[in-house]
């Protein structure tokens, strides 16, 4: 990263990935805003953060214009990160999640070409890759998308790519990997499974696994992401921009491993956790089975070098949900 300090302006910094992004960036001496309604981000993710002067958080709602010129003033950088997450919420409010992620994006975009934003980087999915079987996932070969939620994704990265070849903005979309780590929220119908197994371990509530558990993800700690999006800001190679990047750890692991692991782990804190038996449900509708990233072009482009796995992120989350949630 070069010496110099920018404005970025982060949408949904009081969630987990845009908090996390928030607290990095800052760190790094650049000037933060923080773009967020709190739907589904926490105060507390952020709380820290408003002493420093180069914090500002505008509570304020991507559905209005008006919120996102302001949280755009003098940006160089935007990194997009709020939306309405999950793909069971947005099959129960298709309506909502498509008024937050697709229009709340657009007037993210436009307000960010109209106030001259550098480069406009966003979290796209790995749900864009739809029904498409081919593993690994490569970014030119996508499917048909199998939920409202993974519509809206797709919609996202449509008009980044129109507004970058109409209007000049630069745009990158990261599509995520079932991200995971310190801060997501393990409340809540619509939680990650990883931060709910935890804290049902933690309770010693036995865990649901939709499926037989061999479903695979490839899933991606926290860090990884961050690097992604630094690198995404600062890269200078012109097949960088207007593009989109699977952004992955590039191996998959089933929920039985998965819950195994965790289990595990969490009984070295606790050895009743051992005990907690593990309930099989059946599946969910829009779910994919197996999902892998190839990370080729992320490393070829970006020079991306994930620096932690799923176990070495696995720790790290265990250990941070153990001392702040237990
Ligand atoms: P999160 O729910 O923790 O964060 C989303 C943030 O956006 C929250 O702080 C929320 O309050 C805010 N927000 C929602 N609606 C808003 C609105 N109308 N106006 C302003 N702020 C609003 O979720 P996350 O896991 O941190 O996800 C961040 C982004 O990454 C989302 O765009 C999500 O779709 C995408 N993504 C996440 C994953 C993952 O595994 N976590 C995977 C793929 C894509």
């Amino acid at each position: 990263m070069q010496s110099s300090k920018f404005k970025i302006t982060i949408t949904g910094g009081a969630g987990f990935i845009g908090s996390n992004l928030c607290e990095y960036f800052l760190e790094k001496g650049h000037e933060i805003v923080c773009l967020d309604n709190f739907a589904t981000g926490h105060r507390h993710n952020i709380e820290h953060l408003l002493p420093n002067n180069n914090f500002t958080l505008i509570e304020g709602d991507i559905r209005n214009y008006t919120d996102c010129q302001k949280a755009v003033i003098g940006a160089d950088y935007v990194l997009h990160q709020a939306a309405l997450g999950s793909v069971p919420r947005s099959i129960a409010d298709p309506i909502t999640s498509n008024d937050v992620n697709v229009s709340g994006f657009l007037n993210m975009l436009s307000a960010s070409k109209e106030a001259g934003v550098k480069r406009f980087i966003y979290a796209a999915s790995s749900s864009t890759y739809g029904d498409s079987e081919s593993l690994p996932k490569v970014e030119e070969v996508i499917g048909k998308p199998l939920s409202p939620y993974a519509i809206t994704k797709y919609v996202n990265e449509l008009y980044a790519d129109i507004f970058s070849k109409t209007y000049g903005i630069e745009t990158i979309g990261l599509r995520y990997f079932n991200v995971f780590g310190r801060k997501q929220d393990p409340n809540g119908a619509y939680a990650a499974v990883i931060p709910k197994f935890v804290m049902q371990f933690m309770k010693h509530e036995s865990p649901v696994i939709n499926g037989d558990g061999n479903y695979s993800r490839d899933f991606t700690y926290i860090d990884n992401v961050i690097q992604m999006n630094e690198l995404a800001m600062t890269s200078q190679k012109t097949e960088a921009v207007n593009t989109v990047f699977n952004t992955a750890y590039g191996d998959r692991t089933t929920l039985n491993d998965l819950i195994q692991y965790l289990q595990k782990s969490l009984a070295t804190f606790d050895p009743k956790i051992a005990e907690v038996k593990i309930i099989y449900g059946p599946n969910r509708a829009g779910d994919i089975p197996h999902s892998l990233a190839s990370i080729d072009k992320a490393k070829e482009i970006l020079g991306y070098n994930p620096k932690f796995s799923l176990q070495q992120g696995l720790n790290e989350a265990v250990k941070w949900y153990w001392e702040n949630l237990k």
